[in-house]
């Protein structure tokens, strides 16, 4: 028997257990566009889309598909930001029976490829500046077709609304594409298409709706099978959380990427099941950001970190009115308690921290946002979603307060992995989950994160957490960024090494920084190396890459 000592402390509003819709993502789609098919379902840049336009777009990618030759369990990817054809190819792709691949625009032609061909997708759709990269791997892939859309197909703007958004540099070479052969353009299906396409039989339970690429616990990118029933049970944990939100009536903002399971879960698939109005922001930009609150008034604005601070560190953040915002819960990255709370008195909402992961649909615990909230936790477990604190060296669960792998068990977690099913054993056992996070719980059931598994330092048998090392070198002044890894050691099996990036026209040396180490750190902690940079690498979330550092290291011992 689990203890659930969280549970004690759930309000009343919140249910312990759901009884789960049994459904397809695609069939609530259709129910909200017989509920509702005049209510706005996007709005993209200033202009409005209706649930029954995002449904016709939706069937006539479907119906376009199905003539190229999809069939049931066929894998389509889609490349793009977040844009009204990014939610018509998903649920299009869902209706014609297929599994969704979601490609990160940002991703090089290695990545690319990589996924392409692991994945097997027959279709891609992205947008027309990426073709170049997408035909520099076609023939390498299963990759029959390729469907582009422009930016300005649904934006009524001009260049230089449209401009800010697609710069150069950021999505590599812009061409001009040519067209034919294998290569579709959006706007001639939408003009060609019908809305008929064939309905296949979709066990819920069983049958895929995507795979969605994560490094996961080791790294190396595995594409996470996700079913409807694992989408859908999550989203309505999601509602029943935010249990003053009303059918209907809430508009979401869309800011964390669709690509992402997290931005897919909480605004694209939340929208459609609670017939909501989405916001689309397609790039990461405060201003952008800041104008479509004003304007377009969204109560839900699930986000991370980054964003939270980049809003309120905005110079002219007191011109806007964010009193709409209601509820926010931030993930993906520890929320600091001070942004919390500034947040809060900034918009009048509520902003609160959860956890998750692709492998998790993603959400697993979370932050109750109106009562017993407890800052600097990732919260408690979500309905039905249990949760406990695993001791790899006695393989049993750690007592209240001790560090250890949190493991989960829901309706939520994946599948497994695409065709890795060492990997997959691995990583579930028994319907239990290890997510590679170290963390606690308290003795009221709420939970803490210490750090990734894959990311602590063993040093002459100490165990060290890199993010402990790192929290005291951004305590120093003169540190922009600092990222803390255990690199090969002959003698310690691995060692502290400390990468640093300075702020401008700051001087440093060694000696200061482990002067500095060693007044705030247990001598076993402190760094035995620097090493000062310009940057350091980063995913296209602003991840810092870790293992990539790790890696150079044991290169460097190699070809010595
Ligand atoms: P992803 O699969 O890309 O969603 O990344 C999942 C990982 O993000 C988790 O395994 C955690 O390491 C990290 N993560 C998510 N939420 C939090 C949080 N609230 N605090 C710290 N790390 C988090």
């Amino acid at each position: 028997e689990v203890m659930k000592p969280w549970l004690k402390h759930y309000p009343e509003e919140v249910p312990q257990t759901i009884d789960y819709d049994n459904r397809t993502l695609q069939s609530y789609l259709v129910e909200s566009t017989e509920n509702y098919p005049d209510k706005t379902a996007i709005n993209f840049l200033g202009k409005d889309l209706t649930f029954q336009e995002l449904f016709d777009s939706a069937r006539k990618v479907a119906n376009y598909l199905q003539s190229l030759g999809v069939e049931k369990g066929d894998r389509v990817a889609i490349m793009l930001p977040n844009t009204p054809q990014a939610v018509m190819s998903y649920y299009g792709a869902l209706l014609a029976g297929a599994v969704v691949v979601q490609t990160n625009p940002l991703y090089t032609e290695r990545e690319l490829e990589y996924q392409m061909k692991d994945s097997g997708a027959k279709v891609i759709v992205c947008l027309d500046i990426l073709l170049p990269r997408v035909n520099a791997i076609r023939e390498e892939t299963n990759l029959e077709h390729v469907v582009t859309t422009r930016i300005k197909d649904y934006l009524p703007f001009p260049k230089n609304v449209v401009q800010p958004i697609l710069q150069k540099r950021e999505y590599g070479i812009v061409v001009k594409p040519e067209h034919g052969g294998n290569t579709h353009v959006w706007t001639n299906i939408m003009d060609d298409a019908t809305v008929e396409y064939e309905e296949h039989d979709i066990d819920p339970q069983e049958d895929l709706a995507l795979l969605q690429y994560t490094g996961g616990t080791t790294g190396y990118p595995k594409g996470v099978m996700l079913t409807h029933g694992n989408l859908v049970s999550n989203t309505q944990m999601c509602q029943k959380w935010l249990y003053k939100t009303e059918y209907g009536k809430e508009t979401v903002l869309g800011i964390l990427p669709f690509f992402h399971v997290y931005g897919m879960t909480t605004v694209m698939i939340l929208s459609v099941m609670m017939a909501q109005k989405m916001v689309l922001i397609p790039k990461f930009d405060v201003d952008n950001v800041l104008k479509a609150i004003h304007k377009e008034r969204p109560t839900l604005f699930p986000g991370a970190p980054t964003i939270y601070i980049g809003l309120l560190n905005h110079p002219k953040l007191s011109k806007y009115d964010l009193s709409s915002i209601e509820a926010c819960i931030s993930g993906s990255a520890p929320l600091p308690v001070e942004v919390q709370e500034q947040f809060e008195k900034v918009t009048g909402g509520r902003l609160v921290e959860g956890y998750g992961l692709t492998e998790t649909s993603p959400v697993t615990h979370a932050n109750f946002v109106w009562e017993n909230r407890r800052a600097g936790t990732i919260g408690v477990p979500w309905p039905d979603t249990d949760s406990k604190i695993f001791n790899a060296d006695t393989n049993e669960e750690q007592p209240v307060g001790e560090v250890g792998e949190i493991i989960v068990k829901g309706p939520q977690v994946m599948k497994g992995y695409w065709n890795k099913p060492d990997e997959t054993e691995q990583s579930l056992k028994d319907g239990w989950f290890f997510t590679g996070d170290m963390g606690y719980m308290d003795e009221d059931g709420y939970f803490y994160i210490v750090d990734r598994k894959k990311d602590m330092i063993i040093a002459g048998g100490f165990n060290i957490y890199p993010r402990e090392v790192e929290e005291v070198l951004y305590e120093h002044e003169g540190i922009q960024e600092a990222v803390v890894a255990g690199i090969p050691d002959p003698y310690r099996g691995e060692t502290v090494k400390a990468y640093i990036v300075l702020k401008e026209d700051v001087e440093l040396t060694e000696e200061e920084l482990d002067q500095f180490c060693r007044e705030n750190l247990a001598a076993f902690k402190v760094p035995k190396l620097y090493e000062f940079r310009d940057e350091l690498p980063k995913t296209a979330v602003g991840k810092i890459l870790r293992r990539k550092l790790v890696d150079e290291e044991k290169e460097k011992l190699q070809s010595n």
